[in-house]
């Protein structure tokens, strides 16, 4: 089967635009470099800082003293996208004070024509805006401008996506690292906008995943996540028989004191066999994220997700089957068009038979292109907010019971950082993604330390170092 992998000519191309830049630029210049959206943004983000580096910039918190700003966006919701649109207003007035400063902007929102369109009219101080198949030309985008000042705007609207190895990357933690195994989505649920910004789905090959994780576990990465949007096809676009539950099963036979995660997964894909890997590998986290959207079969018949609540049902029985103290969290969809009251009733009812340890619900938000935006019987907000309500009323009285029980027992946690509100204390996660909070001082973060849990409310666990 035909791979997507970029031709290495290609980012050799880019490596000598990363040069000409350096040399371009006068020394000192600073890059402030933002992120909105999911842990692939972020990955994204961390290859963008690499280039910029080798191009010459350092990394600042502080927009103020940039002299390159990356914007790098989401298109999920429409939340996310507004929130963007507005911070780069803000950094019009920055401009007006900086004249040579450089504001990009790239990621998903602007993968849309309707977007791109619209920054090309109303943000004339954004320079350019790349989509996210052209991530890996940045430096040839951005010495383009330069040397033109010429606003230009790259997107590749039908692209089937690329893969693009070899790219430099900083990561923003020295503990924890993410590691793409794939890229794109082929599902097209019918609310979702992801397919059409981040193209056809396309696997990396092994080789290289285990490369970059044997580099990461030497340099004493503790936890590794893998992304992908639909991680259980990895393989399909690549391999005759070689599945996610191959790969995770060849992954942990590398050494080292790490912890591996994956996200996302998709229950109509989700194996039996990725189970059995999962209840066998002491390396991968007991914690399952498995995305449902809606209890109810007619919904997800609507939104194209292939499954029944019966199918999920079962996938969570033999999970806990198999690992007992397994953890469960999932996404959950309100208002989709058409929801009844009924429709509504069987999610609820079917969060009130799992319990999970976490939820993330979201609003119903239209998505120009998407099938769902054009269905009939859109739901008013007043009562998605209602039902959105009624549900987290729901996951909260879950949420306590489960950290109350908590009480009394011993957890490892993975130290991450200090408290914002004092500096005398830490948090860190749990294997099964538990924020937990405890005393001690900060040559702790980035270990795993022993807690025993001495408080649990809605949203974390406190415990006392032991
Ligand atoms: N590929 C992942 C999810 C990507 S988007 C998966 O299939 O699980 C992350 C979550 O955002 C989704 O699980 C869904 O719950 C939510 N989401 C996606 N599109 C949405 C929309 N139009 N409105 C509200 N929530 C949405
Ligand atoms: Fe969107 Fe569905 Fe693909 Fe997830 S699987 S990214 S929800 S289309």
């Amino acid at each position: 089967m035909k791979d997507k992998i970029l031709a290495p000519e290609l980012i050799e191309r880019q490596y000598a635009y990363m040069a000409r830049v350096r040399e371009w630029n006068p020394e000192g210049l600073k890059a402030h470099i933002l992120t909105f959206g999911c842990q692939q943004n972020e990955a994204d983000s961390e290859r963008i800082a690499g280039m910029a580096v080798k191009m010459g910039y350092t990394l600042t918190d502080t927009v103020e003293e940039a002299d390159l700003i990356v914007i790098n966006t989401c298109a999920v919701r429409e939340h996310a996208e507004l929130k963007a649109l507005s911070i780069t207003g803000n950094f019009k007035h920055l401009k007006k004070t900086k004249k040579s400063l450089v504001i990009a902007m790239c990621g998903c929102m602007v993968s849309q024509e309707h977007r791109k369109d619209r920054i090309k009219s109303s943000y004339p101080y954004v320079d350019f805006v790349f989509g996210t198949t052209r991530l890996y030309t940045f430096p040839e985008i951005l010495f383009d401008c330069l040397i033109s000042r010429q606003r230009k705007f790259y997107l590749d609207a039908g692209d089937e996506g690329n893969i693009p190895e070899g790219l430099p990357v900083v990561r923003m933690s020295r503990f924890k690292a993410w590691v793409s195994i794939m890229y794109g989505c082929n599902n097209f649920c019918t609310y979702c906008v992801v397919p059409y910004v981040r193209g056809r789905e396309r696997s990396r090959h092994r080789e290289e995943i285990l490369k970059e994780i044997e580099a990461l576990a030497k340099e004493g990465y503790r936890e590794i996540t893998l992304l992908g949007q639909n991680v259980n096809s990895y393989g399909k676009d690549l391999y005759e028989a070689y599945d996610f539950a191959d790969l995770l099963s060849d992954i942990c036979r590398i050494e080292g004191n790490y912890q591996l995660r994956f996200m996302t997964s998709h229950p109509k894909d989700a194996s039996y066999k990725l189970i059995d890997v999962m209840a066998r590998e002491e390396k991968i986290a007991k914690f399952f994220h498995l995305p449902l959207q809606s209890g109810s079969n007619r919904i997800l018949k609507e939104m194209n997700r292939h499954y029944t609540r019966e199918h999920y049902l079962e996938l969570v029985r033999y999970m806990r089957e198999k690992m007992p103290d397994i953890s469960i969290s999932t996404d959950i969809i309100v208002g989709f068009p058409g929801e009844t009251e009924e429709d509504f009733a069987d999610t609820l009812s079917l969060l009130r038979e799992v319990q999970y340890d976490n939820i993330y619900s979201f609003l119903y938000s239209k998505r120009v292109g998407t099938k769902a935006a054009v269905m009939d019987c859109q739901i008013p907000d007043d009562v998605k907010g209602e039902r959105f309500e009624r549900l987290l009323q729901l996951q909260n009285e879950v949420n306590l019971s489960k950290n109350r029980a908590f009480v009394g027992k011993t957890m490892e946690i993975l130290v991450e950082g200090q408290s914002k509100t004092d500096k005398n204390r830490l948090t860190g996660r749990s294997e099964s993604n538990r924020l937990v909070h405890f005393e001690g001082d900060s040559t702790l973060i980035g270990k795993r330390v022993t807690v025993r849990i001495t408080e649990g409310d809605l949203h974390a666990l406190f415990g006392e170092l032991i």
